[in-house]
């Protein structure tokens, strides 16, 4: 396997998720409220998220694809779900990366006829060129490399690195 030259260290993440869980339970509150955690790439991020918020937290998972490589198809496939199960429920999304929006607005326009109680969406890394709407609750802002580790993948290599990182040409 190539080099990947770090960005983003474990102790960086591990830091800035204990102050992410911090904003998110303020906002809930008392409130019971469900991770909709975005597979593959969020895996981790909603592993570590969840150990840092209350025990009331529920979780539910979708399968969403837009990548192939290094590119955004520009077109999000959602593997069968039931996303009638968050009907009434407080959801938050939790994203590995906000780049273009367009997974976001695709689960968006699925959760919309369910009537879920409220929608937010937590993202681990949000583009700064980002076109969509900001996140909610953002851990790091990234510029326009293409990133692996901590979940993200290269054509599904990677996801097992504890940080987040480049890879050498
Ligand atoms: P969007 O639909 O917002 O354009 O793209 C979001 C999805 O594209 C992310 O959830 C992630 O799966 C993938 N993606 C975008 N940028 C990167 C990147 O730098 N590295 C990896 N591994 N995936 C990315
Ligand atoms: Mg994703």
């Amino acid at each position: 396997m190539a080099t990947v030259r770090s960005l983003i260290s474990a102790e960086q993440i591990a830091t800035r998720l204990v102050a992410l869980a911090g904003d998110i339970q303020q906002c809930y509150g008392e409130q019971t409220f469900t991770l909709l955690c975005v597979l593959k790439g969020s895996f981790i991020f909603a592993a570590d998220l969840i150990r840092q918020l209350p025990t009331r937290v529920e979780i539910q998972f979708v399968t969403a694809s837009s990548y192939v490589g290094t590119q955004s198809s520009g077109h999000v496939h959602c593997d069968a779900w039931d996303a009638t199960a968050l009907r009434g429920k407080h959801v938050l999304i939790v994203e590995d990366i906000v780049d273009t929006g367009t997974t976001l607005r695709h689960l968006q326009q699925q959760l919309q006829p369910v009537g879920v109680a409220s929608l937010k969406v937590a993202a681990l890394l949000t583009r700064t060129q980002a076109t969509a709407p900001a996140p909610d609750f953002s851990g790091f802002a990234l510029g326009d490399e293409f990133v692996v580790g901590y979940g993200l993948d290269l054509d599904q290599k990677y996801r097992s690195l504890p940080y987040i990182g480049v890879v050498e040409p």
